[in-house]
């Protein structure tokens, strides 16, 4: 369903009028596509005194090919990285509009802010250490709503000693791949022992369900082009179309319904040398307001949506086939963290999953791992289209960048949670919804 509204806001005619009667902007977001510049062009960097972050953001975007500009110019610049870690006090807080009101004048549409704070676990020294380093977050999410249509913020809390992990967080956010994410607070995780590099999926293997539908569809393409061996798994009644996306890919297909008592030992069957990757992304609805809801309806939500990947994931677990240093995706939802009217059964999987994350990251971390959710709000699928135009309509407009996201958005943040150099990223959960109203 093609949004005519960016498009109009973004014409000539519709420009001015939209400006007059006071309607939401929303710029046409730049997506990275093949042969197109990965990263953003060029950057400011600031830091508040005490800051223990400015190093490495400045060798990563030099890494990046991103120019970095001088504070005091006034020349136009795509992203503006701040260290926040140092700030302490109240008073310290008058740092950031030291900083940010000239650099965000400078910042161009489809622009990337990234600031690095403190982790609250560091931050026990005093109460008002605490407090400031939580405003952070207010701060953050309210230059996500002011910032020039298309950009996006960031906060990223930092552990002291974890510096070096941040380059995944800013490969990320600095680059076009991150197009819908904005106002997330990341958290990179303390304990993290595995090495803070690795940005491609050579010679890896990735396992990703329900292949076949939007996001799944993406996401094998996402895994492919960084060099993974994908094997695509979706339900036996598609396998025609699963086995064409496998072929195209250069990738194995595996039909089996997740839910099948043999599904993980099928699965380990595929792969020879394990999995380095493994994307729990097959998901189904089945609406009803809870006192209308079948009991067929609630209970298939929760074996394919939560049971399913709990199960398959621990087998694999047992069995050996998640390789050292394995990576899991799960795909949580807004709904999950928002709760939904009509969806208490999809909502419950969802934010299960969430669940799920939390109690599986310090497994994974000890086997050099990772495990993260992934929430997607309004993202333009089949699913969405069928929605009543208004409905779809305001869904749309509820974000900071003012539209709905595509199943690309999702599959390159699955993507960044898959790479190796991303490890540090732990038990998280990652909203792709544009900073949507709801659940924020
Ligand atoms: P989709 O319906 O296009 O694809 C889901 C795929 O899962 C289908 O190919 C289907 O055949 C497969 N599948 C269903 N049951 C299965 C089973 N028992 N065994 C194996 N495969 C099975 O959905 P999508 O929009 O691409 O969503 C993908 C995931 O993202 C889902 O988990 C969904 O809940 C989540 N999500 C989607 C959105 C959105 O806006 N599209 C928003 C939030 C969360």
């Amino acid at each position: 369903m093609p949004d005519r509204y960016v498009r109009f806001v973004n014409s000539r005619m519709g420009k001015g009028l939209a400006k007059r009667l006071g309607l939401p902007p929303a710029a046409p977001l730049r997506r990275y596509t093949v042969g197109e510049a990965e990263f953003i062009a060029s950057a400011s960097l600031g830091s508040a005194p005490g800051g223990t972050c400015e190093a490495i953001a400045k060798e990563t975007l030099t890494q990046c090919d991103i120019t970095i500009r001088r504070q005091s110019d006034d020349d136009r610049i795509d992203g503006i990285f701040y260290d926040a870690s140092g700030i302490r006090t109240i008073t310290d807080l008058n740092e950031l509009y030291e900083f940010f009101p000239a650099q965000l004048r400078r910042l161009n549409r489809n622009g990337r802010v990234v600031i690095a704070s403190a982790a609250l676990d560091d931050t026990t020294e005093s109460d008002e250490a605490v407090i400031v380093q939580t405003a952070l977050e207010g701060f953050a999410r309210s230059l996500g709503k002011e910032v020039r249509p298309g950009a996006t913020v960031q906060l990223i809390r930092v552990p002291a000693g974890a510096e070096q992990h941040l380059a995944a967080p800013l490969r990320f956010f600095f680059s076009r791949r991150s197009a819908f994410v904005s106002g997330q607070v990341v958290s990179l995780d303390a304990r993290c022992t595995a090495s803070a590099d690795g940005w491609d999926l050579k010679g890896q293997t990735a396992i990703v369900t329900g292949a076949v539908g939007g996001i799944g569809r993406s996401t094998v393409e996402v895994l492919a082009a960084y060099g993974a061996h994908v094997v695509c798994v979706d339900v036996p009644a598609v396998k025609s179309e699963l086995e064409k996306l496998a072929q195209e890919m250069n990738g194995t297909a595996v039909a089996l319904d997740v839910t099948s008592a043999s599904a993980a030992t099928d699965l380990a069957a595929a792969l020879p040398s394990g999995a380095d990757v493994i994307v729990h992304n097959a998901g189904i609805t089945r609406d009803k307001t809870l006192a209308r809801m079948s009991r067929e309806q609630w209970q298939t939500v929760l074996d394919i949506n939560l049971e399913a990947p709990r199960r398959i994931t621990n087998e694999l677990l047992n069995s050996g086939k998640l390789n050292s240093g394995a990576r899991q995706v799960v795909l949580s939802s807004v709904s999950g963290i928002a709760g939904n009217r009509g969806q208490s059964n999809y909502a419950t999987s969802k934010a299960g999953l969430v669940g799920l994350t939390h109690a599986l990251a310090g497994p994974m971390r000890e086997r050099e791992g990772s495990v993260n959710a992934i929430a997607p709000g309004f993202i333009e699928t089949k699913m969405t289209a069928k929605m009543p135009t208004m409905t779809r309509e305001v869904a749309r407009r509820l974000s900071s960048l003012g539209q709905g996201g595509s199943s690309v958005d999702v599959a390159e943040t699955i993507g960044w949670l898959s790479l190796p150099g991303s490890r540090a990223v732990n038990g998280q959960t990652v909203r792709v919804c544009g900073q949507n109203l709801m659940g924020a």
